[in-house]
């Protein structure tokens, strides 16, 4: 078992140091280059909402807690900026609070595509946390994918 925290401000930039911190941390697991692929794309896509949703007029913390046991790393992403009303609504695939900007909706289904477990809460005012977690099988048909 191994932990990490990571605070930062959400500034664009920091989406691919992020990412990088996190897949870094995964390493010792041996994940494959598809695996680790997925979990920077699911990292990107859950900081990016922080950055654009969370905190859309200013910048403010966001933290990632990394925890992995066994073959898993688990993942969770959390800020404390404006919340969602409607999580079933936000999960659906294409929905998008700011249409018409170059946001396309896809942000929480492509973490549940590429993570093997994943989980919102919420609370509006309050703030948003994003659980995943992706186990590493390390297998070719992984790796085909
Ligand atoms: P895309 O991710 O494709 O650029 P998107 O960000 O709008 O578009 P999702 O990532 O699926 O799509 O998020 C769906 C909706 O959920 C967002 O439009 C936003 O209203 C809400 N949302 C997501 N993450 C957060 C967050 N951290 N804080 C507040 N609202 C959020
Ligand atoms: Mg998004």
């Amino acid at each position: 078992m191994n932990r990490m925290q990571l605070r930062f401000l959400s500034r664009s930039e920091n989406e691919v140091f992020a990412r990088n911190v996190v897949a870094a941390f995964a390493l010792p697991l041996n994940p494959t280059l598809s695996e680790l692929s997925d979990v920077k794309t699911a990292v990107s896509e859950a900081v990016t909402n922080c950055i654009v949703h969370a905190y859309p007029e200013e910048e403010n913390w966001i933290t990632i807690s990394c925890e992995t046991s066994g073959d898993k790393l688990h993942i969770i992403v959390s800020d404390s900026g404006k919340g969602i009303e409607d999580i079933a609504r936000a999960l659906t695939p294409f929905y998008t609070t700011c249409p018409g900007e170059e946001r396309s909706g896809m942000g929480f289904t492509i973490m549940q595509t590429f993570m093997n477990e994943f989980h919102v809460t919420s609370e509006p005012g309050k703030g948003t946390r994003v659980e995943m977690t992706k186990r590493f099988g390390g297998t070719a048909e992984a790796d085909a994918r």
